[in-house]
């Protein structure tokens, strides 16, 4: 065995190890499995008093079933499914059974799998670490909890809580886990090993643990009179949680309440054929992909080997509008000082006045006189306005006033870096921050290395964008870099749309239906439509055949329709965050652009859209702008709200997923 240790402890009483060999966290792999059921073969031979199983790992306890394994068989059949769920519950009741008390000592995250495992167990402690969390996020990866999860937890908590915990997939800290008898104690980690010899020895006195074994066989105990009133308020719960794919927990739900009057075993059959229903399905391809994709993300951070990383202690940022605040904001709340300027001094003021309002560290946001007043910041982040030769003259005008080793940043969402460079002294030190909108919702923040950003700059921007708790991935320096560069035509396509006399609901509609959190004429709204019409003139100018030039977006600009910011755009707001209300105006000022009257089916129209950004999306990986695929799937989930649940526009568009949607 090299992924568990057995050693005798005290009073006949074993410690099992869980220490998967050079990983970070437990996970149930192959190896793993034949361990366990090694583990439990020598346990039989000379049974202990006790056996207690505890982790290795510093923050994990076990983290669930090996997803490479569940990626590499995502085509098995539904007979191998069931075995697989099968030949895991063998082995965990196999050890239930021993002749002898087992108590899951647990510290650090015991989810999925893991919980399962400490389920099968007579006795769960837990300590009071933050790491420490109890859930089965299965239904968050498009499955279902295979190993007696569903079938134990109810009989365990009762099926109300049970229902709640699985089909949410929510993670529960140790006070919760101990009002819901989830686990029998919370103790201090230094606590957790005689804890759980002191329960081992009250379990054998009293011998319950054994009445305890054969009600977990039965049905679940207590319950309620109206299991359709609970399975209807449950799935309302499931409809509302948008955030989440209902396909698995509805799934999980059904069986859940079927089998919540058969025995154990019954059970456990309806729960392999749940499993057999998810597993492969496009839900949980995609799912199963985006979980991956972020994890993998995670590990862009600043390198650890660079030399005294600057962490800044004020930021300058310069631009008031739209961005500019919501970076103030971001800044504010990750405990920086701010100093915000704007060439009108009546928006500055505004911005400011609500800044220092709204944020946790009152004081911190100053209104800057002048350009001047950024001598002492650490870093500046430039928002204004998206024209080449304004945002030239700005940073023209900075270098004169900070300090040679102060990081610059634009946050320019198309302009490629380079162009901007060629007015900053040193430009080792400058780099993009494309922050998306709407700031707070969206995660993603492009960082756009350009061709002289030196890696200490890339450093300093990759821990502020931690700092702000958003996701950075590092861009090649591109018109557009990848969000845009996914929208833009996306955006163009819909004008078009627009100029064949489809309405802006028409066009909105399918797309939202789709999954994204807007249509592509509300998102412009969101953004600005003179950003997105200067943004166009960027395209316009390096990469002439990724978009059209529009007459329509001219046309609001001059009207002074530019979106939320003004309260009408393509939509009109009654409040900046309020819902899109269709104006008539609009059709009038459309009618003149106009080229022809053909309708179209909404399948159609909404492929017109997504082929847009496919293609886009495929450049963008040709043009090595980022270098993996993944990459791509990243910015266009977390930067377009593409849906997760399709894994992103690539996996989606190569996948064969398409069909299943
Ligand atoms: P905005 O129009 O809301 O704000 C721009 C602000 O810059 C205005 O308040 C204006 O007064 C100020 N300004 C213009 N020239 C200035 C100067 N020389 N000195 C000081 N202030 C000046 O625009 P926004 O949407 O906040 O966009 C700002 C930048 O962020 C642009 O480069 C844009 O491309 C980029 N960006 C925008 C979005 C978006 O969705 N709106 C997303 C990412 C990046």
């Amino acid at each position: 065995m090299n992924s568990i240790r057995l050693e005798p402890l005290r009073d006949e009483i074993v410690l099992l190890t869980i220490d998967l060999p050079g990983k970070s966290a437990n996970v149930l792999t192959e190896t793993l499995w034949e361990d366990l059921a090694s583990a439990t073969d020598q346990l039989t031979a000379d049974p202990p008093r006790g056996v207690i199983l505890v982790s290795a790992k510093p923050t994990v306890y076990v983290a669930g079933a090996d997803l490479s394994l569940i990626e590499r068989s995502l085509d098995w059949s539904d007979e191998r499914i069931v075995r697989f769920c099968e030949e895991g519950r063998a082995i965990m009741a196999r050890f239930s059974q021993l002749p002898t008390v087992s108590v899951a000592a647990i510290h650090g995250a015991c989810v999925g799998g893991g919980l399962e495992l400490a389920l099968w167990c007579d006795i769960r402690i837990v300590d009071d670490n933050q790491k420490t969390l109890l859930g089965m996020p299965e239904v968050r990866l498009g499955l279902v909890p295979g190993w007696a999860g569903t079938v134990r937890l109810p009989r365990l908590i009762g099926l109300g809580p049970a229902i709640d915990l699985v089909t949410s997939g929510r993670l529960v800290e140790p006070a919760e886990a101990l009002e819901l008898r989830l686990v029998s104690a919370v103790v201090r980690k230094e606590n957790l090993i005689d804890q759980s010899v002191q329960a081992i020895h009250s379990a054998r006195e009293s011998g319950t643990y054994l009445e305890r074994r054969r009600e977990l066989e039965g049905p679940v105990d207590d319950l309620p009179d109206d299991l359709v009133r609970l399975a209807g308020s449950a799935q309302n719960r499931i409809d509302a949680r948008l955030e989440l794919d209902r396909t698995a927990p509805s799934i999980v739900l059904e069986h859940m309440i079927e089998s919540s009057s058969m025995n154990a075993r019954e059970a456990c059959g309806g729960e392999s054929r749940a499993m057999a229903r998810v597993w492969g399905s496009p839900e949980n391809r995609g799912l199963l992909h985006w979980f991956l994709t972020e994890e993998r993300a995670k590990k862009t951070r600043p390198r650890s080997d660079t030399a005294a990383p600057l962490r800044p202690d004020s930021i300058g940022i310069v631009g008031a509008g739209l961005m500019g605040r919501r970076i103030a904001q971001l800044s504010l709340a990750a405990g920086y000082r701010v100093l915000l300027f704007d060439a009108d001094r009546t928006k500055l003021l505004e911005a400011v006045e609500s800044l220092q309002a709204t944020s946790p560290n009152r004081g911190s946001a100053t209104a800057a006189s002048s350009i001047e007043s950024f001598v002492d910041c650490d870093l500046v982040v430039e928002s204004i306005v998206e024209k080449l030769s304004v945002k030239r003259l700005l940073l023209e005008r900075l270098c004169q006033v900070v300090g040679e080793e102060v990081v610059l940043a634009t946050n320019t969402s198309t302009i490629p870096v380079a162009d901007i460079a060629t007015s900053v002294s040193r430009p080792d030190r400058f780099i993009g921050l494309h922050f998306c909108c709407p700031v707070e919702p969206m995660r993603l923040v492009e960082v756009v290395r350009g061709e002289a950003t030196s890696d200490r700059t890339l450093d300093v921007a990759l821990g502020l964008v931690r700092a702000f708790r958003k996701t950075p991935v590092v861009v090649a320096d591109y018109p557009g870099f990848v969000v845009n560069r996914l929208l833009c035509p996306v955006f163009d396509e819909a004008l078009l749309l627009l100029q064949q006399g489809i309405t802006a609901p028409e066009i909105d509609a399918p797309f939202r239906k789709f999954g994204f959190a807007a249509g592509p004429l509300e998102m412009i709204d969101f953004i600005g439509v003179d950003t997105i019409m200067y943004a166009g003139e960027t395209f316009l100018r390096t990469l002439p055949d990724l978009i059209s030039l529009t007459p329509i977006l001219p046309a609001l600009v001059k009207r002074g329709r530019l979106g939320r910011k003004t309260g009408v755009g393509f939509y009109r707001y009654h409040q900046f965050d309020g819902p899109p209300v269709d104006d008539p105006e609009l059709v009038d000022i459309l009618a003149r652009y106009q080229l022809e009257q053909m309708p179209l089916e909404e399948d159609e129209l909404l492929s017109r859209l997504l082929d847009r950004m496919i293609d886009a999306a495929r450049g963008v990986l040709a043009s090595r702008i980022v270098p993996d695929p993944m990459d791509v799937d990243l910015c266009s989930v977390l930067g377009t709200t593409f849906p997760a649940v399709k894994g992103g526009v690539l996996f989606w568009a190569d996948d064969g997923c398409k069909s299943g949607h």
